[in-house]
């Protein structure tokens, strides 16, 4: 062989990225099992199952039929998206990836045995095990809510039949009502979205029910795009919400389900609308699985394998990984990387460096969209930042229309990505 240039960056690649051994099994195929059919997990499976040609037996656990995305579910609130428009069912990914799609929780994780257990009885053996189980909240986060008062007071964190009482919920205020948010500490899922929601909750009282209210009580000083947001509301919904910040005694909150009262910084106030959006970990099963440390799952960046055990991978949401924001987008960068690390432990295929990427779109008001990104590199002790972009406030109406276009290329992008 000549040693040309090409050949020569061809030999540097592999050897820096790594070409594994195929694992040597006892018998079979090798085995994945993927836990969570969201963001993170249906993109793992979809990748494995695309890139193995059959070479990997790929069972993905999911109890829902319909996935609802978060993203874009507070489009829906704000009455530009259907919510059958954020709908998705697993059958593609079944039908045409030959992805073993069990509708099922997952209840334990036996990691010497290497078996999932499930609700319905019996149990999955695995190789690798891939968790995407997104988050759970922190018991006892707010005082005087917990999961059972989630129909009196919704989160709408998950998205589906919270999300639709919460909308239904808003549509019920009385005229001039007040609608109360209690936003979450660092970190959790999408730091932009209770943010996106106050301008989607204010776009539909503003036509619906324009002497409305909106409280916002939030344990952060500052949150994302904030000036972006808060230029926004002066613009389109001057003097409807009022956002109490950390400094203001945010951070002091109870709530009263049954009364429908918030308590901020001592002040009670009577509310039509209670959206609670408690403190976040990792989705339960992280944390069965041994693999968290009370909150998040630690993970090694360049493949997404947690720190507690290299045979499980951890994505998305319940992951430590860095710099990362909790997002869709990162969830589903991370599962490539992911997928293209599994596939290479156990077909000895070639595995690529990790490269990450991240953009949160967000809608203030009609074709007023904004929007904040990086890219980032696996570095051995985190996934880090490389460089970043961030809308500007005082943009012309035409690029905010063209950014809030650009979320809709990527939402139909990322959900094919998801779901074939
Ligand atoms: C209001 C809102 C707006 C958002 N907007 C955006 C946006 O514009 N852009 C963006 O990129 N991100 C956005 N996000 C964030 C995004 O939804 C999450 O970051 C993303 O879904 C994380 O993916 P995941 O795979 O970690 O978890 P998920 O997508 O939540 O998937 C987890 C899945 O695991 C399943 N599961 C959990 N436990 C078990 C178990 N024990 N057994 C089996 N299955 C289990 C669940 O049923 C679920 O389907 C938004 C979030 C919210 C709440």
């Amino acid at each position: 062989m000549t040693l040309n240039r090409r050949v020569f960056l061809g030999a540097a690649g592999v050897v820096a990225a790594g070409l594994s051994a195929p694992m040597v099994l006892a018998q079979g195929k090798p085995r994945v099992v993927i836990v969570g059919g969201g963001a993170g997990g249906a993109t793992a499976a979809r990748y494995i199952a695309k890139g193995s040609r059959g070479e990997i037996d790929l069972t993905l656990i999911e109890p829902s039929r319909t996935y609802y995305t978060c993203f874009f579910s507070n489009l829906y609130l704000g009455g530009f998206q259907e919510l059958s428009d954020i709908a998705h069912s697993y059958g593609t990914l079944a039908a045409n990836y030959g992805i073993n799609v069990v509708h099922d929780w997952a209840t334990g994780v036996d990691r010497d045995a290497k078996t999932v257990s499930l609700a319905g009885g019996g149990s999955v053996p695995y190789d690798k095990l891939i968790l995407s189980p997104g988050i759970d909240f922190v018991d006892g986060a707010v005082e005087g809510w917990d999961v059972s008062a989630q129909n009196k007071m919704p989160h709408a964190y998950k998205a589906g039949s919270q999300t639709e009482l919460l909308k239904a919920q808003i549509m019920a205020m009385p005229e001039g009502g007040t609608f109360a948010m209690v936003a979450p500490p660092n970190p959790y899922r999408c730091p932009p979205g209770p943010y996106e929601r106050v301008s989607m909750v204010a776009h539909v009282l503003k036509a619906n029910n324009p002497t409305a209210k909106i409280i916002v009580a939030d344990p952060k000083p500052k949150f994302s795009k904030m000036s972006l947001f808060q230029e926004g509301w002066a613009n389109h919904y001057e003097g409807m919400v009022d956002w109490i910040g950390e400094d203001f005694g945010g951070g002091n909150v109870a709530v009263n389900p049954d009364a429908m009262t918030v308590t901020i910084d001592g002040e009670e106030t009577k509310v039509d609308v209670c959206n609670v959006i408690p403190a976040m970990k990792a989705g339960r099963i992280a944390e069965m699985a041994g693999v968290t440390d009370g909150n998040w799952a630690p993970v090694n960046a360049a493949d997404m394998s947690s720190k507690a055990d290299l045979d499980i991978y951890v994505l998305g949401d319940a992951s430590q990984q860095g710099d990362m924001p909790k997002s869709g987008f990162s969830a589903n960068s991370q599962a490539k990387v992911c997928a293209n690390a599994v596939r290479g432990a156990l077909t000895g295929s070639k595995v690529f460096p990790a490269k990450f990427s991240n953009t949160c779109w967000s809608l203030i008001d009609t074709d007023d969209g904004v929007k904040v990104g990086a890219t980032y590199e696996a570095t051995p002790e985190k996934i880090a930042k490389v460089d970043g972009f961030i809308s500007q406030t005082g943009e012309d109406a035409d690029l905010r229309k063209a950014t809030y276009e650009e979320s809709l290329g990527w939402y139909a992008g990322i959900t094919s990505d998801m779901f074939g």
